[in-house]
């Protein structure tokens, strides 16, 4: 997988952002990115996640775009979706990079406008996400609601599901996702952070619901959770989790970094870890969330 930071800059400022700053230096040099772009194979089955910041901010995003195209790549980019309620920026989006051939995560982080805008920093984000999905949904974007987990809204997870399958149709993933402390004020990591137990006690039920209306048909989405090790939930809904080796090697591309191979960032970094029998199978998390949580943040199983 190739991922690339096109910028860490950003036009929202949320709570629990790992990376923003409004300093131009953190744009990769479009002269670069052209070279790096023109090595990539010819393989139309390799994706090219764009990520930031914010991506669709950074100055030659458009050209980005076309010349990602031209090489034939399937593009994922990860975006606050701030833009993409913009006719006038899906139609020159359209023209540089079909957007029926497009795939986006989008985040919310909660049911309730008035709290995603708070978290997000920007008053009317919430509005403008959900406007943004669903003209991508006429054009035939592949759309991904990605909810950050976090003790302000874990408590919503519920209710977020229903919200997701009221307001859009199967074609909507869902993503639940754990979040990466670095960078945080102590003070935001103490109001965010959670425990694997806590997280388990409203997942579990909604899994079990999920595994329900999906044996029946009632709802076809895609339901994944990343980020989080498997003991966020019982065993049983070890299917939900992308295990181990599903992120395999990444390619790395930002202004920070040169192109290069890692794996991706989640270990399994408490002591408790070793006594786990799911331990081989399971994909861990941020480290930061051992750093903030340590020990408290797991429940073995035994
Ligand atoms: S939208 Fe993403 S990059 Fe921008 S501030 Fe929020 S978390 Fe950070
Ligand atoms: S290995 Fe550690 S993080 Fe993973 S499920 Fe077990 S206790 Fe949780």
């Amino acid at each position: 997988m190739q991922y690339i930071a096109l910028t860490q800059r950003c036009n929202y400022s949320c709570n629990c952002c790992p990376c923003i700053t409004h300093d131009s230096s953190s744009d990769l040099d479009f002269d670069i990115l052209k070279e790096k772009i023109e090595c990539l194979s010819d393989d139309p089955l390799e994706r090219i996640t764009l990520s930031g910041g914010e991506p669709t901010i950074y100055k030659h995003f458009f050209e980005v775009m076309r010349l990602l195209f031209q090489k034939r790549k399937k593009v994922i980019f990860l975006t606050n979706s701030s833009r993409l309620s913009s006719d006038d920026f899906l139609n020159e989006l359209n023209v540089c990079y079909p957007l029926n051939n497009l795939e986006i995560i989008t985040t919310l982080f909660s049911v309730y406008p008035g709290q995603h805008d708070q978290e997000s920093g920007v008053i009317g984000s919430f509005a403008n996400t959900i406007k943004a999905i669903h003209k991508l949904l006429l054009y035939g974007t592949r759309v991904t609601l990605k909810l950050c987990i976090t003790k302000n809204n874990y408590l919503q997870l519920n209710s977020f599901y229903d919200f997701m399958r009221t307001e859009f149709s199967d074609d909507v993933n869902f993503q639940i996702s754990g979040i990466d402390y670095i960078g945080m004020s102590e003070k935001t990591r103490y109001q965010m952070m959670l425990t694997c137990e806590q997280i388990r006690s409203q997942l579990d039920p909604l899994l079990k619901k999920i595994n329900y209306l999906k044996l029946r048909h009632l709802d076809n989405r895609v339901v994944f959770i990343s980020n989080l090790p498997l003991c966020a939930a019982s065993l049983d809904y070890s299917n939900y989790f992308v295990l181990n080796g599903e992120m395999g090697q990444i390619d790395y591309l930002s202004a920070q970094k040169d192109m290069k191979s890692r794996y991706y960032d989640s270990i399994k970094g408490s002591e408790l870890c070793f006594q786990c029998i799911a331990y081989d199978n399971c994909p861990g998390t941020y480290s930061s969330t051992f750093q903030v949580m340590g020990d408290a943040y797991v429940t073995p199983f035994r």
